[in-house]
């Protein structure tokens, strides 16, 4: 049996042994890692991590490496390393410790917050039955100490870390070997080891720099096809474990938005998407502050919320990016079915025609129905445009269909409707009210985004026709 295998689970020990194998290189797996290569990687690590920026906020400051005698620092946590090696065995079946479960923790002492990030302290309420910390088998407890190499640093100190873990090996070998390129890059310059940092103060901005750099190598490698047909998802943990103020964020990108942001990454959307994110900044207008703003394009991809609002510009009437785009977006990340999006993109093609030959009626048709508050109103701007193609352009066709309307375009509206006759009724008991009103305002955010997806290609239909009006 090896000492270590890929994805043993735990985020930390995967991270470790990661590290391990993208410091060692030669695109060395886990499960050829041997006990010589385990020492070769002390001799090479522990030198470089004797002035390693911001240890502390990794290990705190009572670790061996930066605490005690200057002198005594590096020795001591060789022989510390050393000894985990001695006592390593391969794995087992089964076993108590934390990391693999296959091996048991034995004689070492328990890891507290200087062994591994955020695992409490001395203080022993933080661990189950009072112990002294967790449980870590010598090989585990090994790896985790090389979990720096894998670290993204951002915050305003550089004290705040992303660390990725996912089902994906590759995608962690990827982000891996990024950053130990960029700890390379630091340690030539400046004589002096630290995480790689790319200058984010934003963590979430940060993180997508990474996902955009881990989708340019697996363009150069032309790996994308053989691993995206596997789960990509990526959870990516913010943390500090500084003494004052340990604290961590769980972040998470499903399969189908790292999908998305690959396609949208490559040509022809790579410039049409980057106006999308740049509408998303909440101040700054270079490239500087952009490490720093909260990007809410970015923020709501991480909490699941819709991002088609940015690809809207209502104040100038004018989209961002092109229908290619966006229906991408709809139907990789939010599941649209194309039958429907196709269905909205004749509609708001119609209406396009319509509003551009009612001229200024029919400009202000749209502007009413880019405010629309309610679905009522929405329903009346469009029964008006209905109206004037019928009656005034004399078109033979409708502009859409009753089956339309309900199978692609409001799809539970009309139960929306019936269900506030229902509240008016009075019959009903303060629970079923809360209930329908939860639905109610479920199908409220539905009409929005069909309104939303209409104007979008209207704009995109109209907007030098709107801009050449504007002079008359
Ligand atoms: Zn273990």
């Amino acid at each position: 049996m090896p000492i270590y295998e890929k994805l043993m689970g735990n985020p930390f020990v995967d991270v470790g042994v990661c590290a391990i194998c993208e410091w060692l290189g030669h695109n060395i797996q886990p499960e050829q890692i041997t006990a010589e290569d385990l020492k070769q990687i002390v001799k090479d690590f522990v030198p470089l991590a004797a002035n390693w920026d911001k240890w502390t906020s990794i290990f705190t400051r009572n670790h061996r490496l930066t605490n005690g005698r200057q002198s005594d620092r590096v020795p001591k946590f060789k022989k510390r390393l050393l000894g985990y090696i001695d006592q390593t065995v391969e794995l087992g079946q089964v076993g108590d410790c934390m990391g693999c479960g296959r091996r048991e923790v034995g004689s070492i002492p328990l890891l507290d917050k200087t062994g591994v990030p955020l695992t409490g302290g001395k203080n022993s309420n933080f661990f189950p039955v009072f112990s002294e910390g967790a449980g870590y088998c010598p090989a585990c407890s090994f790896a985790i100490q090389f979990l720096p190499l894998a670290l993204v640093a951002t915050g305003s100190s550089g004290g705040r870390f992303l660390m990725l873990h996912s089902k994906s090996w590759e995608l962690m070998q990827i982000w891996t070997a990024r950053c130990i390129t960029g700890v390379n890059q630091r340690y030539s310059q400046q004589q002096s080891g630290g995480c790689f940092k790319p200058d984010y103060e934003n963590s979430r901005n940060g993180l997508f720099y990474m996902v955009r750099e881990m989708i340019s190598e697996l363009e150069e490698m032309q790996l994308y096809d053989e691993i995206t047909d596997k789960d990509v998802s990526m959870e990516v943990y913010s943390f500090t474990n500084n003494n004052q103020f340990p604290d961590v964020e769980i972040f998470y990108i499903p399969s189908p938005v790292f999908r998305f942001l690959y396609d949208a990454e490559q040509n022809p959307y790579t410039d049409t998407w980057y106006e999308i994110v740049r509408s998303g900044y909440k101040r700054g207008k270079s490239e500087k502050d952009y490490k720093k703003s909260r990007n809410l394009v970015y923020e709501y991809l991480l909490e699941g919320r819709s991002i088609r609002g940015f690809f809207l510009s209502r104040r100038t009437q004018k989209q961002r990016g092109n229908w290619e785009l966006l229906s991408l977006y709809l139907q990789k990340v939010r599941n649209m079915k194309p039958a429907r999006i196709e269905k909205i993109k004749q509609v708001g093609d119609l209406m396009a025609e319509s509003i551009r030959k009612s001229r200024k009626r029919g400009k202000r048709q749209l502007r009413d129905f880019a405010d629309a508050n309610t679905y009522a109103e929405c329903r009346n701007i469009l029964l008006r445009i209905f109206e004037d193609r019928i009656y005034q352009h004399k078109e033979p066709e409708p502009l859409f269909s009753f089956e339309d309307c309900v199978e692609y375009l409001f799809i539970s509206s009309d139960n929306a409707q019936s269900w506030s006759d229902e509240l008016d009724d009075g019959e009903l008991d303060e629970e079923q009210k809360e209930q329908l009103i939860h639905s109610i305002s479920d199908n409220v955010t539905f009409w929005r985004e069909t309104r939303d997806l209409l104007l979008f290609r209207i704009y995109e239909k109209l907007h030098s026709w709107l801009t050449e009006q504007e002079d008359d």
